[in-house]
């Protein structure tokens, strides 16, 4: 029973979070949720993931605990 996705948490701070993201000039894909910073690009993610290549999202991805592949 570990192919379940992790539950989006969402941040309590999100409304915060969305305004740097509306505001944001940089060019951007997405916004990271775990450290309130721009994806610039698919090469911003975790190879395989569309989670943010930050250390908070590194975090999440080994606790994820996803089947090998
Ligand atoms: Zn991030």
């Amino acid at each position: 029973m570990k192919n379940k996705m992790v539950p989006i948490q969402f941040p309590p701070n999100i409304d915060e979070m969305l305004d740097n993201w509306a505001s944001c000039a940089e060019e951007n894909v997405g916004w990271c949720l775990l450290c309130d910073g721009p994806i610039r690009s698919e090469k911003d993610l975790i190879p395989k993931t569309t989670t943010h290549n930050c250390p908070a999202g590194l975090r999440l991805e080994l606790r994820a605990d996803r089947p090998g592949r």
